[in-house]
């Protein structure tokens, strides 16, 4: 199937597969190591633009297996220096990929081959309808009570963080039950510059 809709790459339109190997070594040659405002360290493939902008926008709009399939090395580069973990994916926010039974997120916690919990649940903030971009709203989460033990050390991965107010809130509800989060991976970051820590919030355990 990945073959016939998406049979060109999506950067520099070379035949024969939806991502081909120079753009992706380009995209991905050089992670972006940060933290996230709990100071959880953070590995985004690469920036959010050019070519990779592209193919998360296609996968998420057409071929999401076929393309997650091909950043599947490098993902797997950037978190097995985070050792041994479950891998958390963020809940998806758009109704499209509910609807279809997968997000972006769920795929990429698959390439990595390892351990998943697909635990993490987005509280109810009301409609999405109207909103323009997902991660301006406040958003709170919780994990489901079929969750990793507490103690275990869990990844977080994502498609794009941009606010880092998803990740943070992520971070958050697996703090609350007591999981260790020993960092992030996404594909991409947009303008990311985490916010300083409030107050009264959990840091991570
Ligand atoms: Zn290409």
């Amino acid at each position: 199937m990945d073959g016939i809709f998406d049979a060109r790459c999506v950067a520099c339109g070379q035949w024969g597969t939806v991502a081909c190997d120079r753009c992706v070594h380009q995209w991905t040659a050089e992670p972006r190591h940060t933290a996230t405002a709990w100071g959880v360290p953070l590995v985004a493939l690469g920036d959010y633009r050019g070519g990779l902008r592209s193919a998360i926008l296609a996968a998420k709009h057409r071929g999401a297996h076929a393309i997650i399939r091909r950043l599947g090395t490098p993902l797997r580069s950037a978190i097995r220096p985070l050792g041994d973990a479950v891998v958390i994916p963020m809940p998806s926010s758009r109704s499209g990929f509910r609807a279809r039974g997968y997000g972006l997120s769920v795929l990429m916690a698959r390439a990595t081959g390892m351990p998943i919990a697909d635990c993490l649940v987005m509280d109810d903030a009301g409609s999405q309808r109207g909103r323009h971009r997902d991660e301006r709203r406040v958003r709170t989460m919780h994990l489901a009570a079929r969750r990793p033990a507490v103690g275990t050390r869990v990844v977080i991965v994502d498609d794009v963080v941009t606010t880092g107010a998803s990740v943070d809130a992520a971070i958050a509800a697996c703090c609350e039950c007591g999981l260790r989060v020993v960092g992030v991976v996404v594909l991409a970051s947009a303008r990311y510059s985490p916010a300083p820590v409030r107050a009264g919030r959990l840091p991570p355990s």
